[in-house]
Protein backbone atom coordinates (compact mmCIF):
# COMPACT_ATOMS: atom_id res chain seq x y z
CA UNK A 1 0.00 0.00 0.00
CA UNK A 2 1.16 3.60 -1.18
CA UNK A 3 2.13 5.92 2.02
CA UNK A 4 -0.07 8.32 0.49
CA UNK A 5 -3.10 6.06 0.69
CA UNK A 6 -2.19 4.90 3.92
CA UNK A 7 -2.34 8.61 5.37
CA UNK A 8 -5.75 10.28 4.30
CA UNK A 9 -5.27 13.21 1.87
CA UNK A 10 -6.34 15.70 4.27
CA UNK A 11 -3.68 14.94 7.08
CA UNK A 12 -0.87 14.96 4.53
CA UNK A 13 1.59 17.75 5.21
CA UNK A 14 1.43 18.24 1.22
CA UNK A 15 -2.58 18.71 1.45
CA UNK A 16 -1.79 21.47 4.82
CA UNK A 17 1.00 23.16 2.69
CA UNK A 18 -0.88 23.64 -0.05
CA UNK A 19 -4.04 25.14 2.04
CA UNK A 20 -1.80 27.52 3.88
CA UNK A 21 -0.19 28.84 0.71
CA UNK A 22 -3.49 29.31 -1.11
CA UNK A 23 -4.42 30.70 2.18
CA UNK A 24 -1.94 32.84 2.57
CA UNK A 25 -1.98 33.88 -1.20
CA UNK A 26 -5.65 34.66 -1.34
CA UNK A 27 -5.46 36.96 1.76
CA UNK A 28 -2.99 39.22 0.23
CA UNK A 29 -4.33 39.27 -2.85
CA UNK A 30 -7.18 40.81 -1.22
CA UNK A 31 -5.22 43.49 0.43
CA UNK A 32 -3.60 44.69 -2.77
CA UNK A 33 -7.43 44.66 -4.32
CA UNK A 34 -8.61 46.71 -1.23
CA UNK A 35 -6.06 48.64 -1.56
CA UNK A 36 -6.27 49.41 -5.47
CA UNK A 37 -10.04 49.75 -4.73
CA UNK A 38 -9.90 52.19 -1.69
CA UNK A 39 -7.10 54.99 -3.43
CA UNK A 40 -9.16 54.36 -6.85
CA UNK A 41 -12.69 55.27 -5.63
CA UNK A 42 -11.28 57.94 -3.42
CA UNK A 43 -9.54 59.28 -6.75
CA UNK A 44 -13.06 59.73 -8.33
CA UNK A 45 -14.80 60.61 -5.55
CA UNK A 46 -11.94 64.07 -5.26
CA UNK A 47 -12.50 64.43 -9.20
CA UNK A 48 -16.26 64.64 -8.97
CA UNK A 49 -15.97 66.67 -6.10
CA UNK A 50 -14.10 69.25 -7.74
CA UNK A 51 -16.07 69.53 -10.78
CA UNK A 52 -18.87 70.39 -8.33
CA UNK A 53 -17.25 72.85 -6.52
CA UNK A 54 -15.54 74.50 -9.54
CA UNK A 55 -19.65 75.06 -10.83
CA UNK A 56 -20.57 76.28 -7.81
CA UNK A 57 -17.83 78.71 -7.98
CA UNK A 58 -18.61 79.65 -11.12
CA UNK A 59 -22.43 80.51 -10.61
CA UNK A 60 -21.30 82.23 -7.55
CA UNK A 61 -19.38 84.59 -9.93
CA UNK A 62 -22.27 84.95 -11.85
CA UNK A 63 -24.88 85.69 -9.08
CA UNK A 64 -22.32 88.55 -8.59
CA UNK A 65 -21.62 90.03 -11.88
CA UNK A 66 -24.39 89.54 -13.68
CA UNK A 67 -27.80 88.58 -11.29
CA UNK A 68 -30.13 85.49 -10.39
CA UNK A 69 -31.70 85.46 -13.99
CA UNK A 70 -28.23 84.53 -15.47
CA UNK A 71 -27.67 81.90 -13.13
CA UNK A 72 -30.94 80.21 -14.16
CA UNK A 73 -30.15 80.26 -17.57
CA UNK A 74 -27.14 79.17 -17.63
CA UNK A 75 -27.70 76.13 -14.70
CA UNK A 76 -30.89 74.97 -17.82
CA UNK A 77 -28.02 75.32 -20.68
CA UNK A 78 -25.67 73.24 -18.78
CA UNK A 79 -28.15 70.90 -17.38
CA UNK A 80 -28.96 70.12 -20.98
CA UNK A 81 -25.90 70.29 -22.62
CA UNK A 82 -24.76 67.71 -19.98
CA UNK A 83 -27.96 65.86 -20.48
CA UNK A 84 -30.64 66.37 -17.68
CA UNK A 85 -30.24 62.66 -16.18
CA UNK A 86 -26.48 63.24 -16.08
CA UNK A 87 -26.58 66.93 -13.47
CA UNK A 88 -29.46 69.25 -11.83
CA UNK A 89 -29.14 72.41 -10.36
CA UNK A 90 -31.52 73.54 -7.73
CA UNK A 91 -31.45 77.40 -6.33
CA UNK A 92 -32.81 77.41 -2.85
CA UNK A 93 -33.56 80.06 -0.42
CA UNK A 94 -31.34 79.97 3.30
CA UNK A 95 -34.15 78.19 4.39
CA UNK A 96 -34.19 75.32 2.02
CA UNK A 97 -37.62 76.32 0.19
CA UNK A 98 -36.89 75.87 -3.65
CA UNK A 99 -36.17 78.98 -5.57
CA UNK A 100 -35.79 77.42 -9.04
CA UNK A 101 -34.24 73.99 -10.37
CA UNK A 102 -33.63 72.67 -13.73
CA UNK A 103 -35.70 69.97 -15.15
CA UNK A 104 -36.40 67.83 -12.18
CA UNK A 105 -38.27 65.01 -13.78
CA UNK A 106 -35.47 62.53 -13.63
CA UNK A 107 -34.67 63.34 -10.02
CA UNK A 108 -37.78 63.21 -7.97
CA UNK A 109 -36.77 61.07 -5.56
CA UNK A 110 -34.57 64.18 -4.13
CA UNK A 111 -35.55 66.53 -2.01
CA UNK A 112 -33.79 68.83 0.27
CA UNK A 113 -32.06 68.31 3.22
CA UNK A 114 -32.02 70.98 5.70
CA UNK A 115 -29.49 69.41 8.53
CA UNK A 116 -27.12 70.05 5.04
CA UNK A 117 -27.86 73.77 4.46
CA UNK A 118 -27.61 74.39 8.31
CA UNK A 119 -24.31 72.68 8.64
CA UNK A 120 -23.90 74.94 5.36
CA UNK A 121 -23.86 77.98 7.28
CA UNK A 122 -22.83 76.61 10.30
CA UNK A 123 -19.49 75.61 8.99
CA UNK A 124 -19.78 78.25 6.04
CA UNK A 125 -18.56 75.33 4.16
CA UNK A 126 -19.71 73.63 1.14
CA UNK A 127 -21.35 70.23 2.45
CA UNK A 128 -21.16 67.27 0.30
CA UNK A 129 -23.62 64.08 0.58
CA UNK A 130 -23.65 60.44 -1.43
CA UNK A 131 -27.20 59.22 -2.20
CA UNK A 132 -28.31 56.05 -3.12
CA UNK A 133 -31.84 56.34 -5.23
CA UNK A 134 -33.37 52.81 -5.02
CA UNK A 135 -33.79 51.02 -8.63
CA UNK A 136 -31.02 53.36 -9.89
CA UNK A 137 -27.42 51.45 -10.80
CA UNK A 138 -25.53 54.46 -10.11
CA UNK A 139 -25.02 56.83 -6.93
CA UNK A 140 -25.60 60.55 -7.15
CA UNK A 141 -23.02 63.11 -5.45
CA UNK A 142 -24.86 66.24 -4.08
CA UNK A 143 -23.25 69.52 -3.30
CA UNK A 144 -24.23 72.21 -1.07
CA UNK A 145 -22.99 75.65 -1.96
CA UNK A 146 -23.89 79.16 -0.83
CA UNK A 147 -23.94 81.25 -4.01
CA UNK A 148 -24.35 84.36 -1.32
CA UNK A 149 -25.80 84.67 1.98
CA UNK A 150 -29.22 84.76 0.77
CA UNK A 151 -28.83 81.68 -2.16
CA UNK A 152 -27.97 78.12 -1.81
CA UNK A 153 -26.91 75.65 -4.61
CA UNK A 154 -27.44 72.46 -4.62
CA UNK A 155 -26.20 69.97 -7.17
CA UNK A 156 -26.28 66.90 -7.86
CA UNK A 157 -24.26 64.87 -10.24
CA UNK A 158 -24.71 61.26 -11.33
CA UNK A 159 -21.35 59.31 -10.31
CA UNK A 160 -21.50 57.10 -13.59
CA UNK A 161 -17.59 56.30 -13.97
CA UNK A 162 -17.96 55.53 -10.21
CA UNK A 163 -20.51 53.13 -10.22
CA UNK A 164 -19.18 51.76 -13.34
CA UNK A 165 -16.00 51.15 -11.92
CA UNK A 166 -17.42 49.21 -9.07
CA UNK A 167 -18.91 46.78 -11.76
CA UNK A 168 -16.24 46.38 -13.01
CA UNK A 169 -13.70 46.00 -10.21
CA UNK A 170 -16.70 43.30 -8.57
CA UNK A 171 -16.48 41.34 -11.40
CA UNK A 172 -12.67 41.37 -12.41
CA UNK A 173 -12.19 40.72 -8.31
CA UNK A 174 -14.39 37.74 -8.85
CA UNK A 175 -12.68 36.58 -11.98
CA UNK A 176 -9.54 37.36 -10.96
CA UNK A 177 -9.51 35.65 -7.66
CA UNK A 178 -10.73 32.42 -8.76
CA UNK A 179 -8.30 32.26 -11.06
CA UNK A 180 -5.44 32.94 -9.14
CA UNK A 181 -6.85 31.15 -6.08
CA UNK A 182 -6.78 28.14 -8.05
CA UNK A 183 -3.58 28.89 -9.59
CA UNK A 184 -1.72 29.69 -6.09
CA UNK A 185 -3.35 26.08 -4.79
CA UNK A 186 -1.71 24.43 -8.05
CA UNK A 187 1.74 25.72 -7.82
CA UNK A 188 1.34 25.53 -3.71
CA UNK A 189 0.62 21.62 -4.21
CA UNK A 190 3.17 20.88 -6.88
CA UNK A 191 5.94 23.25 -4.41
CA UNK A 192 4.77 21.06 -1.10
CA UNK A 193 4.96 17.85 -3.17
CA UNK A 194 8.19 18.68 -3.98
CA UNK A 195 9.49 19.30 -0.50
CA UNK A 196 7.59 16.33 1.51
CA UNK A 197 8.59 13.48 -1.38
CA UNK A 198 12.24 13.68 0.05
CA UNK A 199 10.38 12.67 3.53
CA UNK A 200 8.22 10.18 2.03
CA UNK A 201 11.86 8.31 0.05
CA UNK A 202 13.11 8.14 3.84
CA UNK A 203 9.93 7.42 5.52
CA UNK A 204 9.77 4.36 2.72
CA UNK A 205 13.08 3.33 3.67
CA UNK A 206 12.45 3.27 6.88
CA UNK A 207 9.30 0.94 6.39
CA UNK A 208 11.75 -1.74 4.15
CA UNK A 209 14.26 -1.76 6.72
CA UNK A 210 11.81 -2.33 9.73
CA UNK A 211 10.43 -5.38 7.40
CA UNK A 212 13.72 -6.54 7.96
CA UNK A 213 15.94 -5.31 4.97
CA UNK A 214 19.06 -2.89 6.50
CA UNK A 215 20.68 -2.40 3.26
CA UNK A 216 18.20 -0.33 1.89
CA UNK A 217 19.40 3.31 1.42
CA UNK A 218 17.59 6.67 1.04
CA UNK A 219 18.34 8.03 -2.99
CA UNK A 220 20.03 11.38 -2.56
CA UNK A 221 19.06 13.72 -4.64
CA UNK A 222 22.50 15.91 -5.26
CA UNK A 223 19.86 18.90 -4.77
CA UNK A 224 22.36 20.18 -1.82
CA UNK A 225 18.75 20.84 0.17
CA UNK A 226 17.79 20.09 3.69
CA UNK A 227 16.09 16.96 2.26
CA UNK A 228 19.60 16.06 1.13
CA UNK A 229 21.11 16.50 4.77
CA UNK A 230 18.42 14.50 6.08
CA UNK A 231 18.42 11.71 3.48
CA UNK A 232 22.58 11.55 4.33
CA UNK A 233 22.47 11.59 7.77
CA UNK A 234 19.44 8.69 7.49
CA UNK A 235 21.78 6.85 5.50
CA UNK A 236 24.72 7.56 7.49
CA UNK A 237 22.86 6.61 10.99
CA UNK A 238 21.89 3.02 8.71
CA UNK A 239 26.05 2.75 8.20
CA UNK A 240 26.50 3.05 11.82
CA UNK A 241 23.65 0.49 12.50
CA UNK A 242 24.45 -1.98 10.26
CA UNK A 243 28.56 -1.79 11.19
CA UNK A 244 27.60 -1.64 14.84
CA UNK A 245 25.32 -5.04 13.99
CA UNK A 246 28.18 -6.84 11.96
CA UNK A 247 30.22 -6.04 15.23
CA UNK A 248 27.60 -7.76 17.48
CA UNK A 249 27.58 -10.23 15.26
CA UNK A 250 31.09 -11.23 15.37
CA UNK A 251 31.41 -10.81 18.87
CA UNK A 252 28.87 -13.30 19.54
CA UNK A 253 30.63 -15.41 17.18
CA UNK A 254 33.99 -15.07 18.80
CA UNK A 255 32.27 -15.26 22.62
CA UNK A 256 30.67 -18.32 21.47
CA UNK A 257 33.98 -19.60 19.84
CA UNK A 258 35.83 -18.67 22.76
CA UNK A 259 33.72 -20.11 25.23
CA UNK A 260 33.23 -23.50 23.50
CA UNK A 261 36.80 -24.55 23.67
CA UNK A 262 37.43 -24.85 27.29
CA UNK A 263 33.97 -26.00 27.80
CA UNK A 264 35.18 -28.38 25.20
CA UNK A 265 38.21 -29.47 27.35
CA UNK A 266 36.36 -29.52 30.55
CA UNK A 267 34.12 -32.02 29.14
CA UNK A 268 36.35 -34.23 27.30
CA UNK A 269 38.76 -34.33 30.53
CA UNK A 270 35.74 -35.09 32.99
CA UNK A 271 34.65 -38.19 30.41
CA UNK A 272 38.19 -39.43 29.72
CA UNK A 273 38.66 -39.76 33.73
CA UNK A 274 35.26 -40.94 33.91
CA UNK A 275 35.33 -43.61 31.57
CA UNK A 276 39.17 -44.72 32.44
CA UNK A 277 40.51 -43.25 35.45
CA UNK A 278 40.33 -45.12 38.59
CA UNK A 279 43.12 -43.27 41.16
CA UNK A 280 42.25 -41.21 43.27
CA UNK A 281 45.02 -38.63 41.68
CA UNK A 282 43.52 -39.02 38.56
CA UNK A 283 40.30 -37.67 39.51
CA UNK A 284 42.45 -34.76 41.61
CA UNK A 285 43.80 -33.62 37.79
CA UNK A 286 40.41 -33.33 36.78
CA UNK A 287 39.47 -31.21 39.53
CA UNK A 288 42.87 -28.94 38.85
CA UNK A 289 42.72 -28.95 35.03
CA UNK A 290 38.55 -28.03 35.64
CA UNK A 291 39.21 -25.15 38.15
CA UNK A 292 42.08 -23.86 35.71
CA UNK A 293 39.72 -23.51 32.82
CA UNK A 294 37.09 -22.22 34.55
CA UNK A 295 39.51 -19.26 35.96
CA UNK A 296 40.24 -18.65 32.48
CA UNK A 297 36.42 -18.69 31.49
CA UNK A 298 35.63 -16.27 34.25
CA UNK A 299 38.95 -13.78 33.85
CA UNK A 300 37.88 -13.61 30.23
CA UNK A 301 33.96 -12.84 30.83
CA UNK A 302 35.12 -10.57 33.48
CA UNK A 303 37.45 -8.55 31.59
CA UNK A 304 34.23 -8.19 28.52
CA UNK A 305 32.00 -7.05 31.74
CA UNK A 306 34.81 -4.15 32.64
CA UNK A 307 35.27 -3.48 29.09
CA UNK A 308 31.44 -2.58 28.76
CA UNK A 309 31.55 -0.85 32.08
CA UNK A 310 34.21 1.22 30.70
CA UNK A 311 33.36 1.90 27.54
CA UNK A 312 29.82 2.93 29.19
CA UNK A 313 31.04 4.57 31.75
CA UNK A 314 28.54 3.23 34.39
CA UNK A 315 31.41 2.56 37.40
CA UNK A 316 32.00 5.07 39.63
CA UNK A 317 34.86 7.74 38.84
CA UNK A 318 37.12 7.66 41.68
CA UNK A 319 38.70 10.75 40.25
CA UNK A 320 41.58 10.71 42.59
CA UNK A 321 45.24 11.92 42.45
CA UNK A 322 47.35 9.12 40.25
CA UNK A 323 51.28 8.60 41.48
CA UNK A 324 51.79 7.88 37.73
CA UNK A 325 55.55 7.48 38.07
CA UNK A 326 55.04 5.13 41.22
CA UNK A 327 52.85 3.44 39.08
CA UNK A 328 54.93 2.85 36.16
CA UNK A 329 57.53 1.83 38.16
CA UNK A 330 55.97 -0.44 40.55
CA UNK A 331 54.64 -2.55 36.93
CA UNK A 332 58.05 -2.64 35.45
CA UNK A 333 59.26 -4.13 38.65
CA UNK A 334 56.46 -6.76 38.69
CA UNK A 335 57.34 -7.65 34.55
CA UNK A 336 61.40 -7.35 34.88
CA UNK A 337 61.54 -11.16 36.42
CA UNK A 338 59.53 -12.39 33.57
CA UNK A 339 61.28 -10.47 30.78
CA UNK A 340 64.66 -12.11 32.14
CA UNK A 341 63.00 -15.60 32.42
CA UNK A 342 62.43 -14.83 28.52
CA UNK A 343 65.61 -13.29 27.91
CA UNK A 344 64.29 -10.13 26.76
CA UNK A 345 66.13 -6.82 27.58
CA UNK A 346 64.01 -4.74 29.56
CA UNK A 347 64.87 -1.03 30.22
CA UNK A 348 62.78 1.42 31.66
CA UNK A 349 63.14 5.25 31.87
CA UNK A 350 60.96 7.28 33.78
CA UNK A 351 60.11 10.79 34.63
CA UNK A 352 59.70 11.90 38.43
CA UNK A 353 56.94 13.62 39.44
CA UNK A 354 54.42 12.28 36.73
CA UNK A 355 50.79 12.42 38.04
CA UNK A 356 47.04 12.56 36.68
CA UNK A 357 43.41 12.29 37.62
CA UNK A 358 42.02 8.81 37.55
CA UNK A 359 41.67 5.41 38.83
CA UNK A 360 45.02 3.62 39.76
CA UNK A 361 43.71 -0.02 39.39
CA UNK A 362 42.52 0.79 36.46
CA UNK A 363 46.02 2.81 35.37
CA UNK A 364 47.78 -0.54 36.77
CA UNK A 365 45.67 -2.70 34.50
CA UNK A 366 45.69 -1.08 31.19
CA UNK A 367 50.08 -1.32 31.58
CA UNK A 368 49.94 -4.58 32.90
CA UNK A 369 48.08 -5.24 29.25
CA UNK A 370 50.25 -3.51 27.36
CA UNK A 371 54.00 -4.74 29.16
CA UNK A 372 52.36 -8.63 29.22
CA UNK A 373 51.54 -8.06 25.52
CA UNK A 374 55.26 -6.62 24.80
CA UNK A 375 57.20 -9.46 26.63
CA UNK A 376 54.94 -12.06 25.11
CA UNK A 377 54.82 -11.08 21.09
CA UNK A 378 59.13 -11.00 21.87
CA UNK A 379 61.15 -13.63 21.39
CA UNK A 380 63.96 -13.90 23.48
CA UNK A 381 67.04 -11.81 22.86
CA UNK A 382 64.77 -9.35 22.01
CA UNK A 383 64.25 -5.88 23.93
CA UNK A 384 61.11 -4.18 25.77
CA UNK A 385 61.58 -0.50 26.66
CA UNK A 386 59.20 1.36 28.96
CA UNK A 387 59.57 5.44 28.80
CA UNK A 388 56.96 7.58 30.69
CA UNK A 389 57.41 11.62 30.45
CA UNK A 390 55.68 14.64 30.11
CA UNK A 391 54.92 16.03 26.83
CA UNK A 392 52.84 18.90 25.49
CA UNK A 393 50.92 19.28 28.68
CA UNK A 394 49.90 15.50 28.66
CA UNK A 395 51.51 12.31 30.27
CA UNK A 396 52.39 10.19 28.21
CA UNK A 397 53.92 6.28 28.08
CA UNK A 398 55.58 4.38 25.61
CA UNK A 399 56.17 1.02 25.81
CA UNK A 400 58.23 0.15 22.87
CA UNK A 401 59.44 -3.71 21.96
CA UNK A 402 61.53 -5.44 19.19
CA UNK A 403 59.02 -8.50 19.10
CA UNK A 404 56.97 -10.25 15.82
CA UNK A 405 54.94 -6.70 14.98
CA UNK A 406 52.05 -6.57 13.65
CA UNK A 407 50.83 -6.56 9.77
CA UNK A 408 49.63 -3.34 7.67
CA UNK A 409 45.72 -5.30 7.54
CA UNK A 410 45.60 -6.37 11.14
CA UNK A 411 46.75 -2.92 12.48
CA UNK A 412 43.30 -1.33 12.43
CA UNK A 413 41.86 -4.32 14.28
CA UNK A 414 44.25 -5.35 17.62
CA UNK A 415 41.36 -3.26 19.65
CA UNK A 416 38.84 -4.67 18.28
CA UNK A 417 37.39 -7.48 20.97
CA UNK A 418 38.59 -10.85 20.54
CA UNK A 419 41.03 -9.76 17.35
CA UNK A 420 44.14 -12.08 17.28
CA UNK A 421 46.46 -11.69 14.74
CA UNK A 422 47.33 -14.93 12.95
CA UNK A 423 51.19 -15.10 13.87
CA UNK A 424 50.32 -14.70 17.60
CA UNK A 425 47.95 -17.74 18.01
CA UNK A 426 50.68 -20.03 19.65
CA UNK A 427 50.48 -17.61 22.39
CA UNK A 428 47.65 -17.86 25.10
CA UNK A 429 45.44 -14.99 25.34
CA UNK A 430 42.03 -14.01 25.05
CA UNK A 431 41.64 -11.35 22.37
CA UNK A 432 40.98 -8.66 25.04
CA UNK A 433 43.57 -7.12 26.58
CA UNK A 434 43.98 -3.88 23.97
CA UNK A 435 40.31 -3.49 23.97
CA UNK A 436 40.24 -3.36 27.73
CA UNK A 437 43.47 -0.89 27.78
CA UNK A 438 41.93 1.15 24.94
CA UNK A 439 38.54 1.81 27.17
CA UNK A 440 40.53 2.62 30.42
CA UNK A 441 42.57 5.24 27.88
CA UNK A 442 39.36 7.17 26.73
CA UNK A 443 37.84 7.08 29.87
CA UNK A 444 40.57 8.67 31.37
CA UNK A 445 40.25 11.33 28.27
CA UNK A 446 42.95 9.99 26.52
CA UNK A 447 44.21 7.61 24.02
CA UNK A 448 46.47 4.47 22.48
CA UNK A 449 48.39 4.82 19.30
CA UNK A 450 49.95 1.64 17.85
CA UNK A 451 53.12 2.02 15.45
CA UNK A 452 54.54 -1.21 14.30
CA UNK A 453 56.03 -2.85 11.43
CA UNK A 454 56.09 -7.16 11.44
CA UNK A 455 59.76 -8.83 12.81
CA UNK A 456 60.90 -5.62 14.20
CA UNK A 457 58.67 -4.36 16.95
CA UNK A 458 56.03 -2.45 18.19
CA UNK A 459 55.36 0.87 19.85
CA UNK A 460 52.15 1.14 21.91
CA UNK A 461 52.09 5.45 22.92
CA UNK A 462 49.25 5.85 25.69
CA UNK A 463 48.35 9.95 26.19
CA UNK A 464 46.59 11.20 29.31
CA UNK A 465 45.45 14.35 30.66
CA UNK A 466 47.25 16.31 33.34
CA UNK A 467 45.29 16.51 36.32
CA UNK A 468 42.54 19.14 36.48
CA UNK A 469 43.00 22.16 38.06
CA UNK A 470 39.34 22.09 39.70
CA UNK A 471 37.67 18.71 40.49
CA UNK A 472 34.68 19.81 37.88
CA UNK A 473 37.01 20.18 35.31
CA UNK A 474 37.50 16.25 35.04
CA UNK A 475 36.09 14.18 32.26
CA UNK A 476 32.20 13.08 32.32
CA UNK A 477 33.44 9.54 31.90
CA UNK A 478 33.19 6.81 35.45
CA UNK A 479 34.39 3.75 35.20
P1 LIG B 1 45.87 -11.09 23.50
O1 LIG B 1 45.24 -11.66 24.69
O2 LIG B 1 45.76 -11.98 22.30
O3 LIG B 1 47.24 -10.60 23.71
P2 LIG B 1 45.24 -8.30 23.06
O4 LIG B 1 43.94 -7.65 22.93
O5 LIG B 1 46.13 -7.88 24.14
O6 LIG B 1 44.94 -9.84 23.11
O7 LIG B 1 46.00 -8.11 21.68
C1 LIG B 1 45.34 -8.35 20.49
C2 LIG B 1 46.29 -8.84 19.45
O8 LIG B 1 47.19 -7.80 19.06
C3 LIG B 1 47.19 -9.93 19.94
O9 LIG B 1 46.60 -11.17 19.80
C4 LIG B 1 48.40 -9.79 19.05
O10 LIG B 1 48.17 -10.45 17.81
C5 LIG B 1 48.45 -8.31 18.77
N1 LIG B 1 49.43 -7.63 19.65
C6 LIG B 1 49.18 -6.96 20.79
N2 LIG B 1 50.33 -6.47 21.32
C7 LIG B 1 51.30 -6.83 20.49
C8 LIG B 1 52.71 -6.62 20.47
N3 LIG B 1 53.34 -5.93 21.43
N4 LIG B 1 53.42 -7.15 19.42
C9 LIG B 1 52.81 -7.83 18.48
N5 LIG B 1 51.51 -8.07 18.43
C10 LIG B 1 50.76 -7.59 19.43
Amino acid sequence: MSLRKRISLGHTLAFRLTLWYAGIFAVSACVAFLLFYTLITSFILERTDQELLDQASRFSLLLATQGVDSVKDSMIIESEAAGVKKVFFRLLYADGRAYSSTNMSYWQDIGVDETAIKALFRERDPVFQKIDITGRAEKVRILYSALNPGIVLQVGLAMESYSRFLEAFRKYFIATMTILILLAAGVGWFMARRAVSGVEAITRTAQKISDGTLKERVPVKGRGDEIDQLALTFNQMLDRIQALLKEIKEMSDNIAHDLRSPIARIRGVAEVTLTSGKAVSEYENMAASTIEECDRLLDMINTMLMISKTELGVNSFSGKDVDFTSVVRQANDLFEPAAEDKSVAFHCDVQDGLHLTGDTPMIQRMLSNLLDNAIKYTPSGGSVSVAAYESQGQVVVAVQDTGIGISKQDLPRIFERFFRCDQSRSQTGTGLGLSLARAIARAHGGDITVVSMPNQGSTFTVTLPKPYSTQNDAPGYEF
